[in-house]
């Protein structure tokens, strides 16, 4: 059965990927920041369980080094809005939480890619995953979340820049937006439930392909304009 690294995986998206991964036989290597308070994951069958901050690069690092097995697909999931969104507006900025939201969404991200790298290049299937979100698209912005908008452009971009090189490797990119969905980040009135989401990205996973010129696809696998 394949092998999947998944970051952020206690709550949300992440432990949904976790969850419907795991039913489907796979090796879950699954990351949270405090895995003793990961109850719902921790009850997972078929999961392993690793701290990791991705704001923590020595952290990435050292466990893509204590992690020296083959994988299949890795998922660069965790994410942070960014908090107060009023310090989101241009005018006000808060420039501290921005860097923040760097650090875990486009560093973190990348870094997770970069560090695993080798152990994709060991699997069979070699697809890199990010979750990223339409907020990052140019085309479809309107006005405010300037620190989570720039964060997910930064990783489209990050991730594209990557895709030629990968693609030499044999590894496939994959840039997603999971949708509306009901998280704490997506909130009680989003469209659709983790399930969903999570069952159309899976869908898209398998899908992609190496190449050079990655698409942005949501989880009904639509082209979303950059
Ligand atoms: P969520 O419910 O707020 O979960 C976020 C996850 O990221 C949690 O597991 C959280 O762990 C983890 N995380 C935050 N900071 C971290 C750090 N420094 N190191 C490691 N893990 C960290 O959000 P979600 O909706 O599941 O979001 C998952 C991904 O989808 C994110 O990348 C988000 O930007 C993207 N997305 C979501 C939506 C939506 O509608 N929900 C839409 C577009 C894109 P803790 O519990 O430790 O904080």
């Amino acid at each position: 059965m394949p092998t999947i690294l998944i970051t952020g995986a206690n709550r949300g998206i992440g432990l949904e990927f976790a969850h419907q991964y795991a039913q489907a036989g796979w090796n879950v290597h699954a990351t949270c920041r405090n895995p003793d308070a990961a109850e719902e994951l921790n009850a997972l069958p078929g999961v392993t369980v690793h701290s990791l901050d991705v704001r923590n690069r020595k952290a990435i690092s050292a466990l893509a080094q204590e992690l020296d097995i083959p994988l299949d697909v890795v998922l660069a999931n965790a994410g942070v809005m960014g908090g107060d969104i009023e310090r989101q507006n241009f005018g006000n900025l808060d420039y501290a939480t921005w860097e923040e939201v760097m650090a875990v969404n486009l560093y973190g991200a990348v870094h997770t890619a970069e560090a695993f790298t080798p152990h994709l290049e060991r699997g069979e299937l070699k697809k890199l995953a990010v979750i990223s979100s339409q907020m990052g698209s140019i085309t479809d912005t309107s006005a405010g979340f300037t620190m989570y908008r720039t964060s997910k452009v930064a990783l489209n971009m990050a991730m594209t820049a990557a895709a030629p090189g990968l693609r030499q490797k044999g590894i496939a990119v994959g840039i997603f937006h999971p949708g509306w969905v009901k998280t704490d980040m997506g909130g009680p009135t989003a469209k659709l439930t983790v399930d969903q989401s999570v069952r159309g990205l899976r869908e898209q996973i398998e899908k992609i392909e190496p190449t050079d010129q990655p698409e942005f696809l949501n989880y009904a696998g639509d082209v979303l304009p950059w």
